[in-house]
């Protein structure tokens, strides 16, 4: 019964809860029972709360028990990155500093789940506040890759993907600064999806950088992304960056083909970073849109070579201020040094030197550094300049093709601790994700095809801003081509539907 149930879609288990064939009880016993079994080998959670979850459960059965409809995740269990505010449940960041901070408030994106009738199992494990690839930076240790315990789950979010993977929860929300929802998606072998800058309100998710961070869904399949995105995304009168979506998601417009769809493959992104299993599963991806009637090729975007450099320039800026709100006074852990008592810049100093961790403390220097006097022209309003570049490489592509097509990592999942012994690799591997959020652009991560121990590839495709709809019926039609049993067998539905939106 448990395996059963835990093979469901999120959208197949909110139907059937909906439907009264399953109760939520037995729902919340097996994804229990799973992060029994599997949480102590895999760190996905950082908080997990069971009685919460249970008494969630509870009181949306009752409402179904006397004919209501809670909504269209009814029942479903999901798992929250612990960067975003959930009311009463601690919010750590995967840091020290933010160890025994509980919100008062939810997050908007967890205002609207409830809404919707989504139960919260539990906060993931997450590179401490965001910065990291792999997921090897948290305070809490690091998070392991479910279908390879000596891999990384990849990060920034890594916890969230893991517990998706790994069956402990149906949905989840990650966070996505440079590509922190796509890269443990694709190390995880699980869908992730990055929504155009101010799709989806950011009021309560911990700010790292904040021109670029987006909350993304992280979920089994297109079809579930597609729904969480629809609940989660808005304008949100507290958040003046959103701005919602542009048209409707879900349910996915049905498609057969993709004749007259233009995918374009950015030449840069096919360089020797690219190991020689995931170019091969990136061609096939091209192939079976070709199979699908779509025309993909090759093109010369420009400026792929500068995207890390601008990212992290502008990523580390922008976190050294928005981290200094981090003190001990204002929010987070205060030394317990009794010389500390008296002192206050001793105290702050010492505060800050105890809560962060390596990682967060190097960029926050690197930000400081590229922000001060007589460097920020040269550094960070240069970043700025390539950003702009980068964005008008993209709008310029766009005007050629309706999607582009390419790697999420150059590799499959490495092995756990490869990042602390050369954290500039680290930084270079985030080259196919950063441009996205440089240029505010939406993008998905697909798992398609696997190596031969079965650690999956994970290609991306990307839209323009606001183009979601569009992006995320090619994706559907993709998913369905990667599926073992091959192409041409779509998974949304028979012929009809057209993708001739104002996007594509
Ligand atoms: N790896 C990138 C970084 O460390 C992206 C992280 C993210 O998207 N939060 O900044």
């Amino acid at each position: 019964m448990a395996k059963a149930l835990l093979s469901l879609s999120a959208a197949q288990l909110s139907e059937r809860i909906r439907n009264k064939e399953i109760r939520i009880t037995d729902v919340l016993d097996a994804v229990f029972e799973t992060i029994q079994k599997r949480e102590q080998e895999l760190g996905a959670f950082i908080t997990v709360d069971e009685k919460g979850a249970r008494e969630q459960g509870d009181a949306l059965q009752r409402r179904l028990d006397v004919g209501e409809d809670p909504g269209p995740l009814c029942g479903v269990p999901m798992a929250i990155k612990d960067n975003i505010c959930v009311k009463g449940l601690p919010t750590t960041c995967g840091s020290r500093m933010l160890k025994e901070f509980v919100p008062t408030y939810d997050a908007e994106v967890i205002k609207r789940l409830r809404e919707a009738g989504a139960i919260f199992i539990g906060k993931t494990n997450m590179d401490e506040f965001g910065m990291g690839s792999y997921g090897e930076t948290s305070f809490f240790g690091a998070c392991k890759n479910p279908l390879d315990l000596t891999k990384v789950a990849g990060g920034s979010s890594a916890g969230s993907a893991a517990a998706v993977a790994a069956g402990e929860a149906f949905l989840a929300l990650g966070s996505d600064t440079g590509g922190s929802v796509r890269t443990p998606a694709a190390f995880c072998g699980i869908v992730g999806f990055k929504p155009s800058y101010g799709a989806v309100s950011r009021r309560g998710l911990v700010a790292y950088a904040s021109s670029m961070d987006q909350i993304g869904p992280m979920a089994k399949n297109v079809e579930d992304a597609a729904l969480l995105l629809q609940v989660i995304a808005g304008e949100d009168p507290m958040d003046a960056t959103s701005r919602g979506l542009k048209e409707s998601v879900w349910p996915i417009q049905n498609r057969c083909d993709l004749s007259g769809i233009r995918i374009g493959i950015p030449s840069g992104w096919l360089q020797d970073q690219l190991s020689g299993g995931m170019r091969q599963n990136l061609e096939q991806a091209a192939a079976a849109l070709r199979d699908l009637g779509a025309a993909v090729e090759t093109f010369d975007l420009g400026y792929e070579d500068l995207a890390v450099a601008a990212y992290y320039t502008i990523a580390d800026a922008q976190c050294s201020s928005n981290l200094a709100r981090f003190d001990g006074m204002k929010y987070g852990y205060r030394t317990q040094d009794p010389a500390a008592s008296s002192d206050l810049h001793r105290m702050l100093k010492q505060s800050r030197s105890e809560g962060f961790g390596r990682e967060v403390k190097r960029r926050i220097m690197l930000g400081g550094f590229v922000l001060s006097e007589g460097y920020y022209e040269a550094y960070y309003l240069r970043a700025l300049k390539v950003c702009r570049l980068i964005r008008e490489a993209f709008t310029r592509a766009f005007e050629h093709y309706d999607l582009l097509l390419g790697p999420v990592s150059g590799d499959v999942a490495p092995p756990l601790g490869a990042s602390f012994l050369d954290n500039l690799k680290m930084y270079e591997s985030d080259c196919y994700t950063v441009p996205a959020n440089l240029a505010g652009l939406c993008a998905l991560s697909l798992p398609f095809g696997a190596n031969e121990n079965g650690l999956p590839y994970g290609i991306q495709l990307l839209g323009d801003t606001g183009c979601e709809k569009g992006l995320l019926e090619v994706a559907a039609l993709l998913e369905a081509a990667a599926l073992p049993d091959g192409y041409q067998q779509a998974a949304y539905g028979e012929k009809g539907g057209d993708l001739n939106g104002e996007c594509l």
